[in-house]
């Protein structure tokens, strides 16, 4: 079989909207397979751990811009803070004042999304809505200078229904527009919703999502 990255790049490009962007997801593939994506154009980039974020960024372009896009622990932030373009799975205030703390010292603004819980498996990370109002309505939360929100992020069900992943994604839609309607009324920089991986982007898509992030469509399978 004639497997290539940059086919699977080109088709997936050629298939989704303009205004949707592709991350795509890197985690556990070489450099050299980052680097045939990124010669074929790809610039946004997804990994899930930070170990192998430090281990790939020094060893790749500089233009990179780095997803962190997995679950983060607090102490972990320090070291991908001088480098990371946006941290998708924030789901704890702890973790906000941290990148906050972390951003500061690095003497810049750090892009988060808030990641909620949208499926009903018990393993899967994520905010209630009232979780983060009240975050967001809090006076300690308008002191952080050196974090943004600029969206949401989560993921569906690992099922094979369909409406039932259709539902959740739209729920997050909702929270999205919510949010964006009212706390974020103001900031044209919140406009991410990230939802949607290879198996259910489509479904994502039609459901609003702003930003996909696609692992093995792209690179194939991982072992
Ligand atoms: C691994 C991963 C993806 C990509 O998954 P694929 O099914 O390979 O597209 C997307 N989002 C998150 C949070 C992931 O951990």
């Amino acid at each position: 079989m004639s497997f290539s990255i940059k086919a699977n790049l080109n088709k997936t490009r050629s298939s989704i909207p303009k205004h949707v962007s592709l991350v795509a997801v890197s985690k556990t593939k070489p450099i050299e397979d980052i680097q045939k994506a990124f010669d074929a154009g790809q610039r946004i980039f997804g990994e899930n751990k930070v170990q192998e974020l430090r281990e790939k960024q020094p060893n790749l372009p500089n233009d990179i811009e780095w997803h962190m896009i997995g679950h983060m622990q607090s102490n972990k932030v320090k070291y991908i803070a001088p480098f990371i373009s946006l941290i998708h799975g924030v789901e704890s205030f702890k973790l906000i004042k941290e990148i906050n703390k972390q951003g500061l010292k690095n003497n810049r603004v750090i892009r988060i999304l808030l990641q909620f819980h949208i499926a009903d498996e018990s393993t899967k990370f994520g905010f209630k809505i009232e979780e983060v109002l009240e975050i967001l309505n809090s006076n300690e939360f308008k002191t952080l200078k050196n974090i943004e929100v600029q969206g949401v992020m989560g993921m569906a069900s690992f099922v094979s229904d369909h409406e039932k992943i259709r539902k959740e994604f739209s729920n997050l839609q909702a929270i999205y527009e919510q949010l964006k309607n009212s706390f974020f009324a103001n900031q044209e920089t919140f406009n991410i919703l990230s939802m949607g991986m290879s198996g259910d982007y489509k479904i994502a898509i039609n459901e609003g999502s702003t930003m996909i992030r696609l692992g093995s469509s792209i690179f194939g399978a991982r072992y």
